[in-house]
């Protein structure tokens, strides 16, 4: 059961007949959610965020906050009664909580399309079973899987990387495995949960696309975005992508397109592909709402993705984003509160990085930074893709991040 009403056009700040203003809500209220507000207030939305944490990123700029677990009933049913339209920011919010909603009011992405982001195993299937290529992998879930890669002829699979197969996130829950000799104590540090275990490849280049589809299945994408990851966390997105070749962005678009169609998706879904140095393009995971990668179309693009999840999920015309400016933008993680020696942690010296021409910061508003936290991000537009790439070094440099 799809368990999905169709999104119906909800018109920007208009009354509903019950008099109450349209509201979009969200699951979930860290920075995909506050950003997402942003996109719907700029309309003229109302805004509901729902999020057990009083004091999160979302639920500090929206109009109503429900803070409760995405279990509560009570709360599910205030979320249905309050808004016209809902969506989520995390892949990892209870499939059921957005089945239950999904019945009673518009719901995008459905909660079957995120059921199967949620799992490396469903996604990894479903980009096969669409024709997408992905990186070779076995699932581990029992001791006769565990029985069957180590009893297997060959190392194909190795060196691997072992993942567990759901809640994982920013490299969490995810072990190299070199050998094969070395699996079953990979797979203990994991507790033995349900795992995906996959060939490590050498990459040439990470990149991610950005697609939104409506209910009548026009499908519109951002640009493609080339990615680098430090520690499994990513650091750097530089758009256009100066490795990947035009042939090759083709393809990651269709592809993403592709996977979003037969899903059956509405709303805004980012791909992310591995490129290998023989110009094999590889299906990495997906994620069902706004990525970290595509932030930088706020600043740089005539439509941001939040933009795209607002419109998508209340039913308004998909137009296809035009990039104005060339970016580059930094994540700017927790550890830079952590730079000197100091006891506490020391703001950033944000002056100096404003000074800078084309830097659009943007802060979550989080009070603790915390190493490996998400506490913002830098936006850097120019003219050309080398002016942005040199402010943003610059930027780096100011921040004592390392060049790229
Ligand atoms: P997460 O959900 O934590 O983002 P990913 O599967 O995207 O998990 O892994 C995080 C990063 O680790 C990737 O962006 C990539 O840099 C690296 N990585 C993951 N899987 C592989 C692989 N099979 N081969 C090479 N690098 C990988
Ligand atoms: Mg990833």
């Amino acid at each position: 059961m799809q368990g999905s009403l169709e999104p119906v056009m909800l018109q920007p700040s208009a009354l509903r007949p019950d008099g109450q203003p349209m509201t979009l809500g969200v699951l979930g209220g860290g920075q995909l959610g506050r950003m997402f507000v942003h996109a719907a207030q700029t309309l003229g939305f109302r805004t509901a965020v729902l999020d057990p944490d009083p004091d999160s990123p979302a639920g500090r700029v929206s109009h109503l906050h429900l803070q409760a677990a995405y279990t509560d009933e009570a709360a599910l049913a205030e979320m249905a009664q309050a808004c016209d339209a809902v969506t989520t920011e995390f892949e990892n919010v209870p499939a059921q909580a957005l089945r239950w909603l999904g019945v009673r009011r518009p719901v995008a992405p459905s909660a079957d399309a995120v059921a199967t982001c949620q799992h490396r195993a469903l996604e990894k299937a479903h980009f096969t079973a669409c024709g997408v290529p992905c990186v070779p992998y076995a699932r581990l879930e029992s001791a006769a899987d565990l029985e069957d890669l180590l009893g297997k002829d060959g190392d194909a699979l190795f060196p691997a990387i072992l993942k567990t197969s759901t809640l994982g996130y920013d490299g969490k829950g995810q072990v190299s495995v070199a050998r094969r000799a070395d699996l079953a104590a990979a797979w203990a540090s994991l507790r033995e949960v349900p795992c995906l275990l996959e060939k490590r490849v050498a990459l040439a280049a990470e990149l991610s696309v950005v697609v939104a589809r409506d209910a009548a299945g026009r499908v519109v994408h951002l640009p493609v975005q080339q990615n680098l990851h430090r520690d499994g966390i990513l650091a750097v997105t530089v758009v256009p992508a100066p490795d990947v070749p035009a042939d090759v962005a083709t393809q990651a678009v269709q592809r993403a397109s592709t996977v979003a169609e037969s899903l059956g998706y509405v709303g805004v879904l980012c791909v992310e592909f591995f490129l290998l140095e023989d110009g094999t393009l590889l299906a990495n995971e997906m994620a069902p709402r706004p990525h970290n990668s595509g932030h930088c179309s706020i600043d740089a693009c005539d439509l941001s993705q939040f933009d795209l999840q607002v419109r998508a999920m209340a039913g308004l015309p998909l137009v296809m984003p035009r990039q104005h400016s060339p970016t580059v933008m930094l994540n700017l993680l927790g550890d830079l509160w952590w730079a000197g020696d100091a006891a506490l942690p020391v703001t950033p010296p944000w002056s100096e990085v404003l000074a800078l021409p084309g830097t659009h910061l943007h802060l979550y508003g989080k009070t603790e930074p915390r190493r490996g936290r998400k506490m913002g991000h830098l936006t850097v537009t120019a003219a050309t893709p080398a002016q942005a790439r040199a402010v943003a070094l610059q930027a780096a440099a100011v921040l004592g991040l390392p060049a790229f």
